[in-house]
């Protein structure tokens, strides 16, 4: 008998290798033993064969800026419109009132199965410290759920906005996880992104851009982050979001791209939801998705996520904080279809993103922490497909949240 096991989960299916059912044994926060039949009289759930992940893996969020739809008027749904309108909701954020919104879009992405999460942190003279205090605050305070990494940026711009280059270097001394760019809001997009290779290497941090959010693929800034990462040796430390420029061009640059970005090292994040809300604004019919296409870029060997990005504010006016929902999104925009395709995408959300941030101890396995998840189905391409829902999640060994299977009340007679 195993003695340090606390709690057993019974019939579980690991994603990734489904065609096993095993036992899970957790103690000490960690899982301690994966086998079938494990003899133990510990106290058990029984999961009926259902999937279990090690939670979802969110790379890029913005829960500073979440929940303002309340404060913004959406009129023409383009970036510039998105851009104005939540610099202007800005001006009236206190610390207070982002940990409550960032609180609020938490506590729905903890029952949706996130289980690790980067959130971007906006950094400039105006929001000054802000955001940072209050998602601090928050990254303890939520940290029985989920692990929160903090990624300060420069939303409004770095060399044309005064004051916040030395911002960034003091929440970068001061519990910054990484830190991010947005070369296309910058008056000098180039220097911009080399201040911010530079703020890596001073901080030996990963670092990961808003980039080439528009459908022109005549000129990227990729092409310089590209070389910039070369230059530093930074590779499998950048991550890019959005790169919708991507969408725009034809498979053979598609290909050519994506060896470059997987020859230097640079990853991915594609969101789905706001850039099919935000993309091809210019067009009144035969609209462009403006989604790129992640899965044909892993293919070419590139780490890639699918993320959420915003939630109720004018670049998306829509969220619940599924990454289920999110790749089941993907999959219809990009019309990804075949079973194996679907089954691949629960990769996205899981694994490939846990890699993209450099996550060591991710994954159903032995000695890792106890994060799991249980999916209501048991496949893969059904938790993507069917929209599975999560119907409890572990965060080292201790229940989050549990949310009970329908029950349909068919009557006797059903005629
Ligand atoms: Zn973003």
């Amino acid at each position: 008998m195993t003695t340090a096991i606390e709690l057993v989960l019974r019939e579980a299916r690991p994603a990734g290798s489904e065609e096993h059912i095993v036992d899970i044994g957790i103690g000490d926060g960690c899982i301690l033993a994966i086998e079938a039949g494990l003899a133990c009289d510990a106290p058990e759930h029984h999961l009926g064969g259902r999937l279990v992940v090690p939670g979802f893996v969110e790379t890029h969020i913005h829960l500073d800026k979440s929940c303002i739809s309340d404060r913004a008027n959406i009129r023409q749904g383009t970036l510039a419109e998105a851009l104005a309108e939540t610099t202007a909701a800005k001006r009236g954020f206190t610390e207070e009132d982002i940990y409550a919104r960032a609180s609020r879009t938490l506590r729905k992405a903890v029952p949706q199965g996130t289980t690790r999460l980067r959130t971007h942190v906006e950094i400039d003279p105006r929001i000054s410290f802000k955001g940072f205090d209050a998602i601090r605050k928050l990254k303890q305070d939520y940290a029985w759920a989920l692990d929160l990494e903090i990624c300060v940026f420069p939303q409004e711009g770095l060399l044309n906005d005064p004051g916040t280059e030395d911002l960034l270097i003091a929440a970068c001394r001061d519990g910054a996880d990484l830190i991010g760019g947005c070369p296309y809001v910058d008056s000098d997009p180039h220097g911009h992104i080399a201040h911010i290779f530079a703020l890596a290497e001073q901080f030996d941090l990963d670092i990961d851009f808003h980039l080439d959010f528009d459908l022109d693929p005549s000129w990227m800034h990729l092409d310089e982050v590209l070389r910039q990462t070369e230059r530093l040796g930074w590779g499998g430390r950048v991550a890019v979001g959005h790169a919708t420029k991507l969408s725009a061009i034809d498979a053979q640059a598609l290909a050519a791209v994506g060896r470059r970005l997987a020859d230097a090292g640079v990853a991915v994040t594609v969101l789905p939801a706001t850039d099919l809300f935000l993309m091809g604004r210019d067009h009144d019919h035969n609209v462009p998705r403006g989604v790129t296409p992640a899965h044909r870029l892993v293919a070419h060997g590139v780490t890639c996520s699918l993320a959420t990005n915003n939630v109720l504010n004018p670049f998306t006016p829509f969220g619940d904080c599924s990454l289920i929902r999110m790749a089941n999104l993907y999959a219809n925009a990009v019309q990804v279809g075949r079973t194996s395709e679907i089954a691949s995408l629960l990769d996205l959300i899981t694994t490939a993103p846990a890699k993209l941030m450099n996550l060591a101890d991710y994954g159903i396995a032995v000695g890792n922490p106890a994060d799991i998840v249980v999916l209501d189905c048991a496949s893969a391409a059904a938790a993507v497909a069917e929209l599975a829902s999560p119907l409890m999640g572990f965060k080292r060994g201790r229940v989050t949240f549990e949310r009970p299977a329908a029950v349909i009340n068919q009557p006797a007679d059903p005629r």
